[in-house]
């Protein structure tokens, strides 16, 4: 008889929940059929949102207009491929009260605001609020003239005359000199503010990922910018143990990001609440521990309960693709039940214990992809990942008896989950790759040490 998962996650939860390339994930699933073969969601009402009461959901304020955005926001970023399916999905939402939908020039290969636009633009404008970016990070696109072009298309593309929430998107990357030439020498954000003044974007904030010191510039700068929110990365792991997570830059914490909103006012609006879906993959040990506080609740609804209950978050983003997904996560937060105290503090125990294993703090956002020479990024570290929170890698040093065995079985597992011409040791070690990683992620040296797991015959480094 199979093993049961005692978070009760099943298949399809796992394949959207990790975000990774569908062919990937099934073959890790094969691979392990007795950790991730658990009951069906539909045993425990409670992770369901079939019977999610449409006018249940939980709204936050949006402060100066009072306008009312729904605490689940939805994330375009990874939609399916049909509009049909986009439409389905998006209906559902609208039903049971999600108003907040995300997008980004950059996403979907440049089609997603266009498909984001078609089904939004089904419904009176007054019913949703649409935030996109000025996904302007590439260099070719840092002249006022090509930013204005990219910002003039989104309106085309969302079918729009006013934007609700407009982001610089993804600040931090590059640091100083990056966010000068993108947004201040160029009279970008000049323009983005008059164009706020004008009402054609209704709020203005950024996104941040990275160097901190663009995150604290750009709020001591709030009394000239008047930020009207603000996107951070925020969960229960990031909250005390961002920085031990990155490389480089991106040292923040998500409650010093989160304390510094809050004390100048500026609502937040929350990215990777499930920390690209490592929330909600989590140990047995990790779910022995939850199911012992409250029986039944998914490891995701328990992020995203933790998000939820900070009272300076606006919406929480949840790039749902599937509507198992959708209606779980609509039943979550109708209405969101706060954490008590004594939950927040086993959160942070156990994102104590999350922070010591040797996981890498890939998101799987993609943004990376593709590798001009065919690397699957974020399928060889969800598959690392996976391996180190279930306990499969062969390490430490083999004094251990059943050393060999574990070695063969990571092999095997590996060459069955990643295809030969995606595999970490077809990495160039380009660098092209690390300009574009929102978590300033070491990726070449990453995918140097995953070859040396599968090279040797005694693994005798860890990854860090
Ligand atoms: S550094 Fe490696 S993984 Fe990154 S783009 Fe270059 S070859 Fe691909
Ligand atoms: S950009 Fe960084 S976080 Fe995103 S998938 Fe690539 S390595 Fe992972």
């Amino acid at each position: 008889m199979d093993k049961k998962n005692p978070c009760g996650m099943d298949r399809r939860q796992f394949l959207g929940r990790m975000g990774m390339g569908y062919a990937t994930a099934l073959s890790l699933m094969a691979l392990h059929p007795l950790r991730l073969s658990a009951r069906s969601q539909t045993t425990n009402s409670t992770q369901t949102g079939t019977d999610a009461p449409e006018g249940g959901m939980t709204y936050r304020t949006q402060r100066g207009t009072g306008e009312k955005i729904s605490l689940l926001g939805f994330g375009m970023m990874r939609l399916p491929r049909e509009q049909e399916e986009v439409d389905r999905l998006v209906d559902y939402a609208i039903a049971h009260g999600v108003n907040y939908f995300d997008t980004a020039p950059v996403y979907g290969g440049g089609t997603n605001e266009g498909i984001t636009g078609r089904t939004l633009s089904r419904y009176p404008r007054e019913k949703y609020y649409v935030a996109t970016k000025m996904s302007n990070q590439h260099r070719d696109l840092w002249s006022l003239e090509r930013s204005k072009e990219m910002y003039e298309n989104s309106f085309r593309q969302l079918q729009v005359d006013y934007i609700d929430y407009y982001l610089l998107h993804s600040v931090g990357g590059g640091g100083l000199e990056t966010l000068r030439g993108r947004f201040l020498d160029n009279g970008l954000l000049d323009f983005l503010l008059k164009e706020r003044e004008a009402g054609r974007i209704r709020h203005l904030g950024f996104s941040y990922h990275g160097d901190v010191k663009v995150f604290d510039w750009l709020l001591d700068h709030h009394d000239t910018y008047h930020w009207d929110f603000v996107q951070i990365q925020m969960n229960y792991l990031d909250w005390h143990h961002a920085g031990s997570r990155r490389r480089r830059g991106g040292d923040a914490n998500a409650e010093y990001l989160y304390g510094r909103l809050e004390k100048l006012g500026i609502q937040c609006v929350i990215m990777e609440p499930l920390r690209g879906g490592s929330l909600a993959n989590v140990t047995d040990e990790v779910c022995t521990q939850l199911n012992r506080s409250r029986s039944g609740d998914s490891p995701a609804r328990w992020g995203f309960r933790w998000v939820g209950s900070h009272p300076n978050v606006l919406t929480t983003l949840s790039g749902m693709n599937r509507m198992e997904h959708l209606e779980e996560n609509v039943a979550t937060f109708s209405p969101l039940e706060p954490c008590p105290k004594v939950e927040n503090e086993l959160l942070a125990r156990i994102a104590d214990q999350m922070s010591g294993l040797p996981t890498i703090g890939c998101t799987t956002c993609a943004y990376c992809m593709p590798c001009k020479y065919g690397v699957d990024i974020p399928g060889n570290f969800a598959f690392y990942n996976k391996e180190v929170t279930e306990g499969r890698l062969p390490l430490p040093e083999p004094t251990a008896d059943d050393y060999d065995q574990r070695r063969t079985a990571y092999l095997e597992a590996y060459r069955a989950a990643i295809p030969d011409k995606a595999r970490a040791n077809r990495c160039q070690d380009c660098g092209e790759c690390l300009k574009k990683c929102p978590q300033q992620l070491p990726i070449p040296t990453h995918m140097s040490h995953l070859v040396e797991m599968t090279r040797k015959k005694r693994v005798r480094d860890s990854l860090h």
